[in-house]
């Protein structure tokens, strides 16, 4: 998973500092590098790159004494290709035809296909990103404008991309026909703005314009915005729906919606699906699922209780993964409060069960506190497929309800009792139709024309 970030100003304005912002808030969707990249008035590309958090990656005054119009971001949090630096975006490529700078947010799942083509033609990649394709296949076309070259390569793909592009010295966006990603463009004043989620707008207090919609390409230069057709006809949509589960800020706005109130009606539907009457309390697994439990809690009666507590200074590159730390494992980051819990019978509610390891260990612990009974509900469905379209899963075997069936995990994990919504469920309370969204990694249904590694260009 990652996140993208442009800003276009019309009247010249620097615009490097909100680029540095608008990634800040979008820290929770990749914190493995950050990068940006930027063109100067003599049509020259720039681009600066670092690992780590977005604060350690940059720096944000130098950002800020750059003067430039036109800008990108990346927050990479890394699913195809490795974590080294050379996979960090934007991807950045400079020709006698011109300069463009890529940020991609999603996987395409026919990659590899593109890859073989053009490597048996002569092109050399410089890393593993999948991204990488999109330039190749814009060079494989000399003959056209390039603009028609961009809109041309991705009419190719296949899978999931959300982009934020320089393309000479304009900003373009563009969104996959089955709109996996999300992707919104914001403006202030003469600044227009291209965002992975809303929440970075706010940061840089930039109003909705509108979501880009699946299949379009969006160019913005001194004129304003030009809307292009991606030529690809698709059978379905496949908005992901892990977004609203787990991924996205809660105070992020799709389709006219906050996913705080998607996960809030995710809570609802839990607790009619699978009631638990005579329990004490409910409380969430922080901050995962916080907002369904109380959802949970409104329509069960049940009180909510912050009956665990996070560490939120908690980060990767902050604690040395020795032996002793491996061991405490979930409990370096959750914590219990055992005078709440001790003689209770807990709902625990979380978005999801991956490998099962954490809830695994949220069980022992809350028991360990003198909890009587511990019911755990989760407020999506069983995810038992792997994700291809940019989200970080495991393979199928170590997804633990593809390996088990529910009776089998709630006894592996410990618990009393083990219940999750449906996939009609997570349909209603996402609001969109059923053929606009994405739960493969729920349902295994996948996009048409999957996993193909061979193409015709
Ligand atoms: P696990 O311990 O593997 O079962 O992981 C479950 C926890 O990881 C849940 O609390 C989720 O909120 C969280 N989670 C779900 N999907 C992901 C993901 N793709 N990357 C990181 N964490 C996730
Ligand atoms: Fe989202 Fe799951 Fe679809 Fe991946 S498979 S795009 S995580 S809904």
């Amino acid at each position: 998973m990652c996140g993208v970030f442009g800003a276009f100003a019309k009247n010249g304005q620097s615009v490097l500092e909100d680029v540095y912002l608008g990634l800040y808030a979008l820290q929770h969707r990749g914190q493995e590098s950050a990068g940006v990249a930027w063109i100067n008035s003599r049509g020259t590309m720039h681009s600066l790159k670092g690992t780590g958090l977005v604060h350690l990656a940059l720096n944000q005054q130098q950002l800020a004494s750059i003067d430039t119009n036109c800008a990108i971001g990346h927050v990479r949090y890394s699913t195809a290709g490795g974590s080294e630096l050379t996979n960090a975006q934007p991807l950045t490529a400079t020709s006698s035809r011109g300069s463009v700078a890529i940020a991609h947010n999603g996987n395409l799942t026919n990659a590899e296909g593109i890859k073989n083509y053009l490597e048996n033609r002569g092109a050399i990649f410089q890393s593993r990103t999948d991204t990488e394709a999109i330039l190749h296949l814009m060079a494989h076309q000399p003959h056209k404008p390039r603009l028609d070259a961009f809109v041309d390569s991705l009419r190719r793909l296949i899978g999931a991309y959300s982009l934020a592009v320089i393309l000479d010295s304009r900003l373009v966006a563009a969104r996959d026909p089955w709109g996996n990603r999300p992707l919104i463009l914001g403006e202030r004043d003469n600044i227009i703005y291209v965002s992975s989620e809303s929440c970075a707008l706010d940061l840089v207090g930039a109003s909705i314009i509108r979501e880009v919609e699946p299949g379009e390409v969006i160019v913005i230069d001194e004129k304003g915005l030009h809307s292009i057709r991606i030529p690809k006809d698709v059978k379905k949509g496949f908005a992901c729906s892990f977004e609203y589960v787990y991924f996205a800020r809660p105070d992020s706005i799709f389709n006219g919606k906050t996913v705080y109130e998607v996960r809030k009606a995710l809570g609802r539907k839990l607790a009619e699906r699978a009631p638990c009457p005579d329990a004490d309390l409910v409380t969430g697994m922080p901050d995962s699922g916080t907002i369904a439990a109380m959802g949970y809690a409104e329509v069960s009666g049940l009180p909510y209780e912050k009956a665990v507590v996070r560490n939120r200074y908690v980060g990767r590159t902050f604690i040395e993964p020795t032996q002793r730390v491996r061991d405490l494992g979930v409990r370096i980051k959750l914590n219990p409060i055992m005078n709440m819990i001790k003689d209770k019978k807990v709902v625990i509610v979380d978005d999801s069960i991956v490998r099962g390891t954490t809830c695994q260990r949220m069980i022992a612990m809350i028991k360990d506190y003198g909890a009587k009974e511990v019911h755990v509900r989760i407020s999506s469905p069983p995810v038992r497929f792997p994700c291809y379209y940019g989200i970080d899963t495991p393979t199928r075997e170590e997804l633990a309800a593809a390996r088990m069936n529910i009776k089998q995990l709630e006894i592996q994990v410990g618990a009393d009792s083990l219940a999750y919504i449906t996939e009609e469920d997570l349909i209603d309370a996402i609001g969109l139709p059923a053929r606009d969204v994405c739960t493969a990694c729920f349902t295994g249904n996948y996009m048409e024309g999957d996993h193909t590694d061979e193409m015709e260009l």
